[in-house]
């Protein structure tokens, strides 16, 4: 097989033409900071999309959910003093296996977090291990979950769990923007939500990201914190810390020539993930799943390979080894054999509680297994807890919507050649 003549990207920025004529408009209307009409427009197309009051438009998702732990530690603790963050101290339940920004707006609040596992039917946070987390901690109030590459968690046993618990909900629905869980759409369920138009994600305005709430108390704060919390005065008047985290007019335009399109890159998305589950169907794998009262935006497909299909791997901080054998594999195969081809995979993201940074956080499991002793995977072995399990045996595929089916093909018989 020959490489592939042009890259084929795990997910990347898809333009229409619309962008531009936004973005142009900005520029010969000279509305090129952050306020403007663009920034208008998007605040109430996704609010009415998502189906919530408010959308305050912001710098990125990191700072939608930075701002959602600041309102939640600022509710539950009181306001801190300058220097000090809302948390101080306090322990936040947080889903383990996701992307960093999920987490470390709890620590720019002096919060601590505590890590708890994921679960095998979704690959979000499990209701059981969160239970748990409550027992050993009952004094925990807030809680933040994750629905991993746009598949729903399970949003209602969550809920139930949060509710016996008297514990505040932020949603990160960063990756999962048009992904439907009872009907509903993902970004609403939390007390506190944020979602991003990052450059990889389903749409996107290069960078971006907003705040969702149908509280108009905490919109305003939002807005008011985003734009270095300025008082109603006629000078610069500040009572409060502040943030420059507004979103720009220009990078709104390209959020706003986007939205049209989201629900054809969703579609996209998904005839990818449904191709590669037929092509996979008899390798000894299996795709991300999803619950039957969920409709993911399908934004990554991912495969995780059977227990007994994996040969030996072993991961470092910053390298990985894996041991050949005749008709197994291991995600650090696929992904090199990928790359070797031109085809861009990437490893599941890493548990935070595997993290450096995070290793002296507490880590709930549900079978009250905790920290898996090694980062190997040794086939035989006592399954490592959910989450270490899952980014060892399983990878994103290359997603991108812009892939042709001869394309995908080819990726799939590249996979298939590392089982040989
Ligand atoms: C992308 C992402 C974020 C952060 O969004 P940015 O806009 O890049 O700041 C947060 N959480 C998850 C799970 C993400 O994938």
């Amino acid at each position: 097989m020959e490489a592939f003549e042009r890259k084929i990207w795990l997910s990347s920025p898809t333009m229409h033409g619309e962008e531009l004529e936004y973005i142009k408009k900005a520029y010969e209307t000279n509305w090129m900071s952050t306020v403007g009409e663009n920034i208008d427009e998007v605040e109430r197309q996704i609010a009415k999309k998502v189906g919530c009051n408010y959308a305050v438009a912001l710098s990125c998702g990191t700072a939608a959910l930075h701002l959602a732990v600041k309102l939640a530690g600022e509710r539950l603790y009181g306001m801190p003093k300058p220097g000090k963050g809302t948390l101080q101290g306090h322990k936040v339940f947080c889903a383990d296996m996701t992307f960093d920004a999920t987490v470390n707006p709890i620590a720019y609040e002096n919060g601590q977090a505590v890590f708890i596992d994921a679960e095998y039917d979704t690959w979000n946070m499990d209701p059981a291990a969160l239970e748990k987390a409550f027992e050993i901690y009952p004094d925990v109030r807030l809680v933040v979950l994750v629905h991993l590459y746009g598949t729903p968690a399970k949003i209602d046993e969550i809920k139930a769990v949060c509710e016996k618990h008297n514990a505040l909900i932020i949603e990160d629905a960063a990756e999962s923007l048009g992904a439907t869980y009872k009907g509903q759409q993902t970004g609403i369920f939390g007390d506190y939500n944020a979602i991003s138009f990052n450059g990889n994600k389903i749409i996107t305005g290069s960078s971006g990201g907003m705040f969702l709430t149908d509280s108009k108390a905490d919109a305003e704060k939002v807005r008011k914190w985003s734009t270095q919390s300025r008082e109603n005065a006629p000078w610069y008047q500040h009572e409060e810390i502040g943030y420059n985290y507004r979103m720009s007019n220009v990078i709104a335009g390209v959020v706003r020539g986007q939205i049209p399109h989201l629900a054809e890159h969703i579609a996209q998305k998904k005839a990818i993930y449904e191709r590669y589950k037929k092509g996979f169907q008899d390798l000894p794998v299996q795709m991300n799943p999803y619950s039957p009262e969920s409709e993911p935006n399908f934004w990554l497909s991912c495969l995780l390979i059977d227990p007994q299909a994996m040969c030996k791997q072993v991961r470092g901080d910053s390298d990985a080894a894996y041991v050949k054998e005749p008709g197994k594999t291991c995600p650090t195969e696929i992904l090199e054999t990928l790359a070797k081809y031109n085809a861009e995979g990437r490893p599941i993201w890493k548990p935070m509680h595997l993290q450096p940074i995070y290793r002296m956080n507490p880590f709930i499991t549900a079978n009250g297994n905790g920290r898996a002793k090694s980062n190997a995977y040794i086939a035989g072995e006592k399954p490592l807890d959910v989450g270490a399990d899952i980014f060892s045996r399983g990878l994103c595929l290359p997603s991108d919507n812009k892939m042709t089916e001869d394309e995908q093909d080819k990726v799939i018989e590249i996979v298939k050649s590392c089982f040989a």
